[in-house]
């Protein structure tokens, strides 16, 4: 009977390398599994595709302590081991007082629940939200089929307006956005070592059946972020249908550096509206070393989404991600000039 979980072995690895080790010996037959509260929903429902196989062998990173700490050094950054959950991401006064994006986004994932066993690693390589990917009676693009049921399908929530392609999911991942706005950079490692990557470059496109770079034999270790520059303001806003816990219908992060009332410098990444975290460069061309007051704001609202070809019934996100981005960017102008104001 479909639903319940196929069987399968699981290894608790001792160490980073033991875990890329047997990844490698299993082929694609072994997964990593961090709080599984993504993965053992797709195993139930059999979600596989040419790219990623039902695993047969599920190799537990949550008993390696450098996968669960964070550090941070006013030199190098802040360090996150990707198997951090996300509450205790959001219980951190270094990430709530420097990274602010990142305890406004982590708080605004899910429940409590899945937020004590949900972690950053799992959060940014979760799988799509799309119905019909997740289930099991339709073969998609992205598990070998050749089409998008989507495309014609339901599409009002969980699905993009901006970069479709072969398919038309909506990045599901909140930490994303907030991350990539934040310059951060992600360590993956494999059987010969590890590399660094900007995070920006992690996610694929809507042409690929997977969503990121990570081979069957690579994973992640932990994710990077440099110490933000003096004058830096930072925001996340999310809207969604149901406030208790709901993915992003869209989804806005800010980080600018705003001196004497000009912003010097801009990120604006949005979530929900595209298959992976959009940067949204031509709004960022658009206030880059000009007064932010009202008028570049609404002018970078409508640059955000110069690029939206909505679908049939999700129109409505254009709309919703320009007032985001309007009332995000907002924000930063209105932090930076009471701090202006306060040095005077
Ligand atoms: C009810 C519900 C509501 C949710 N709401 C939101 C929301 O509002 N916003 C949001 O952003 N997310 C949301 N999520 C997604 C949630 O954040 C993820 O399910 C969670 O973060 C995944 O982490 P995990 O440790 O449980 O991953 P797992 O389920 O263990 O793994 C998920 C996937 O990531 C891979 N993986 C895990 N760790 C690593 C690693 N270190 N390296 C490489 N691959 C890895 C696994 O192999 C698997 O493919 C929701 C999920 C649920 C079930």
């Amino acid at each position: 009977m479909l639903y319940e979980l196929p069987g399968f072995e699981h290894v608790d690895a001792r160490d980073v390398k033991e875990v890329a080790s047997l990844l490698h010996r299993y082929g694609g037959k072994a997964k990593v599994i961090a709080g599984a509260t993504d993965l053992l929903g797709l195993m139930k429902d059999r979600v596989e595709g040419p790219e990623c196989k039902i695993p047969e062998v599920l190799v537990s990173i949550k008993k390696i302590p450098d996968m669960m700490r964070i550090a941070y050094d006013k030199a190098a950054g802040l360090r996150i081991g990707a198997g951090v959950t996300l509450n205790r991401l959001a219980a951190s006064d270094v990430i709530r007082e420097e990274f602010t994006i990142l305890f406004q986004a982590a708080l605004q994932v899910g429940t409590t629940q899945i937020r004590n066993m949900g972690t950053l690693g799992g959060n940014l390589c979760q799988r799509p939200r799309c119905l019909y990917f997740r289930h099991p009676h339709f073969l998609c693009f992205k598990k070998g089929g050749s089409k998008c049921y989507a495309v014609t399908g339901e599409h009002r929530f969980y699905h993009s307006i901006l970069k479709q392609g072969k398919c038309v999911m909506a990045h599901p991942s909140d930490l994303a956005p907030a991350l990539i706005a934040l310059k951060a950079e992600v360590m993956i490692m494999g059987p010969n070592g590890s590399k660094k990557v900007p995070l920006q470059e992690f996610f694929l496109g809507p042409n690929h059946a997977a969503e990121t770079i990570l081979n069957t034999d690579e994973y992640l270790t932990e994710i990077d972020v440099p110490v933000q520059s003096e004058k830096t303001y930072q925001v996340f806003l999310k809207e969604r249908i149901r406030h208790a816990a709901d993915f992003a219908l869209s989804s806005v992060a800010a980080v600018a550096r705003i001196s004497e009332g000009n912003c010097e410098e801009i990120r604006i990444v949005l979530g929900g509206a595209a298959p992976f975290p959009y940067v949204a460069l031509i709004a960022e061309e658009t206030m880059k070393g000009k007064k932010l007051d009202d008028g570049l704001i609404s002018l970078a609202a409508e640059a955000s989404v110069r690029e939206a070809k909505p679908l049939r019934m999700n129109g409505y996100k254009v709309d919703l991600t320009k007032t985001l981005v309007k009332r995000a960017l907002g924000s930063l102008a209105l932090s930076a000039s009471r701090d202006e104001a306060a040095s005077q």
